[in-house]
């Protein structure tokens, strides 16, 4: 059986009309999946409610966002919602929802930790341009690096990689943990694109970061390679026990925000490249905002996991 981790209450978190991080991405996913040949064999699986947890919750999300900034998003959602950057409107529910699906990825951890198999958490806000104060670029809180720095805490887990597929830059998550020398993050990302981040002559404190800019157009026959020089010795060389995937769909040909030019497929090519790594892996949804081949990315996704 392969986990996915998903709630109903990830709709709640609203953007507003015409926004491309909107609820129905998660709904087109829920139904290709419910639909693959395979779907008997996806464990659905709730993520652990906030109420109850949230002392333990917030401690998590304090260890890479300020606290006033937590504060800042649960008074603004509180008073019925607004904006936290001009990409990144919230609603009254998004707080909660935030916090919901920041349990949801540490769920992944715990999941893929007790099982030594993948899960997939299918979850939004997505995380990785939220930074240390802010959030930005449809971001709340930064799932990965709070999912990494989570997973650290585990006996056993001395090293955590996150490999950011999402077609823009993880600034956020390369931010929050670039410092730490048992997180490595690498990212494949279009360049010139937002947040307009990501250079390749940035290696971190402790030549732990990687990132391989991507020119506009580019299709598999330039991210093939990619991956095989110098992703997976990358990976490879961190040996990391705990493999985290910022797995964002927005590189895929037909999204509307960017202009590379993957195919749906391409992604279960991805997913391979990681399982020859480890079989410990926690994916988590980051973007991809064309519903039908975000759908079939996904898939591809899980069906190689299977
Ligand atoms: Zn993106």
């Amino acid at each position: 059986m392969l986990p996915v981790i998903y709630s109903d209450d990830f709709l709640l978190h609203k953007t507003g009309m015409l926004h491309p991080e909107r609820p129905e991405r998660l709904t087109a996913i829920v139904n290709a999946l419910k639909a693959a040949p395979w779907a008997a064999q996806i464990e659905w699986q709730l993520p652990t409610p906030v109420s109850g947890h949230e002392q333990k919750l917030l401690s998590e999300i304090k260890k890479v966002h300020a606290l006033g900034y937590i504060r800042e998003v649960e008074h603004l959602a509180h008073r019925g919602g607004g904006y936290l950057d001009g990409d990144t409107p919230i609603s009254a529910e998004s707080y909660d929802v935030a916090m919901l699906a920041v349990s949801a990825w540490l769920d992944g951890v715990d999941r893929v930790w007790d099982t030594g198999s993948p899960a997939f958490v299918l979850a939004r806000p997505p995380g990785h341009h939220a930074e240390k104060d802010r959030g930005m670029g449809f971001c709340l809180f930064s799932n990965a690096a709070i999912a990494a720095y989570y997973a650290l805490k585990k006996p056993g887990i001395k090293k955590v990689a996150i490999l950011d597929w999402d077609v823009h830059h993880g600034n956020g998550t390369q931010d929050l943990v670039e410092n730490n020398a048992q997180i490595a993050y690498c990212s494949l990302h279009q360049s010139p694109c937002y947040p307009g981040t990501g250079y390749g002559d940035e290696f971190g404190s402790h030549n732990n970061v990687l990132n391989i800019p991507m020119s506009p157009g580019s299709t598999m026959g330039l991210y093939k390679p990619a991956f095989e020089g110098y992703i997976m010795p990358f990976l490879q060389q961190f040996q990391p026990d705990l493999l985290i995937v910022s797995a964002g769909y927005d590189a895929n040909a037909d999204d509307p925000l960017a202009s590379i030019a993957l195919q749906p497929e391409d992604y279960g090519v991805f997913t391979e490249y990681c399982l020859q790594l480890t079989s410990k892996i926690v994916f988590g949804l980051e973007g991809g905002y064309d519903l039908p081949s975000l759908s079939e990315s996904v898939v591809a996704t899980l069906e190689k996991c299977l």
